[in-house]
């Protein structure tokens, strides 16, 4: 997907009564380093694979970064983690002497633990990474979020040249496993559901009346939530996990306006406002072993 006007996009929240516009500010900025860093010389190196073999993994729902050899660059990961603390002290979201020293003392050996913690979705091993540091769990959790997502681009971005994702049949992304941050039920193929990865940003198809993260398949335990504002919206749940999904319905749309993910999940954050208060959770993949490599 097609990401150099997203900026351009999220600008034109601000001013919106739903959306404080220093949670804008503090998502552009964020964006920026992501672009800044996707697609950098010597960042991700992937062996290359056979196209059956890939194929044969997606057909048994392994994603990408369990069966590929990938090799990462350490100091691209450090570079990028650090303006991302930077932005972490000019938003005032923690607290600012501290996180400058901790910035300043960061080491290869912390960035490889993060790194490969935020990729097999162990988020005790997060919780335990953060005490040596000044940030709490939860923004640690964001920061290596945010540090991983030029990785992963970078990998979607080169696994698209040669792989196909029509075979995958899995709530989670082909590529890093990550269950989807939103959903699209398209115009052109009435109705059909894409499921879009907020790391990776990439799309796949799914099945409608499945949950992505549960494998719940009884309609009456799935259900959506609409609000008053933008009529297009709705929050798909699933009553037996308790998960949920915000989705853009876009026959709901005058014209054939492509949907930009980026901006309409910050768009969208009063979803997760009612989605929350209405005891739905986002959920996390369980853990999944990769074969991340770094130098
Ligand atoms: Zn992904
Ligand atoms: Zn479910």
């Amino acid at each position: 997907m097609e990401t150099s006007n997203s900026k351009k996009e999220l600008s034109l929240l601000y001013g919106k009564k739903e959306l404080s516009d220093s949670y804008i500010s503090f998502q552009i900025d964020l964006f920026d380093i992501t672009t800044k860093f996707r697609n950098s010389k010597d960042f991700v190196f992937i062996k290359p694979l056979r196209k059956d073999l890939i194929q044969n993994n997606f057909k048994s729902g392994i994603p990408l970064v369990a069966f590929a050899p990938i090799t990462v660059s350490l100091d691209i990961l450090k570079k990028c983690f650090s303006e991302i603390l930077s932005v972490f002290i000019s938003h005032n979201t923690c607290s600012k002497d501290t996180v400058a020293r901790f910035k300043k003392e960061i080491d290869k050996g912390f960035i490889q633990d993060i790194t490969s913690a935020i990729s097999s979705y162990n988020l005790d091993a997060i919780q335990t990474l953060s005490k040596s540091t000044p940030l709490d769990a939860p923004s640690l959790h964001l920061a290596t979020s945010e540090m991983a997502k030029p990785m992963f681009q970078t990998i979607a971005i080169g696994a698209k040249k040669s792989a196909s994702f029509e075979n995958w049949a899995e709530g989670f992304c082909p590529i890093c496993g990550d269950l989807p941050g939103f959903a699209r039920l398209s115009k052109e193929d009435e109705g059909k559901r894409y499921l879009w990865c907020k790391k990776c940003n990439l799309e796949w198809g799914f099945r409608r009346i499945h949950c992505p993260y549960c494998g719940n398949t009884d309609h009456n335990k799935l259900k959506f939530l609409t609000t008053n504002h933008r009529e297009e919206l709705r929050i798909d749940v699933c009553n037996d996990c308790n998960g949920y999904t915000k989705t853009i319905d876009e026959r709901k749309i005058e014209g054939e306006e492509t949907i930009n993910f980026i901006r309409e999940n910050v768009a969208s954050l009063f979803l997760d406002i009612i989605a929350d208060e209405k005891g739905y959770k986002i959920k996390s993949p369980d853990f999944l072993q990769t074969k991340i490599t770094f130098q």
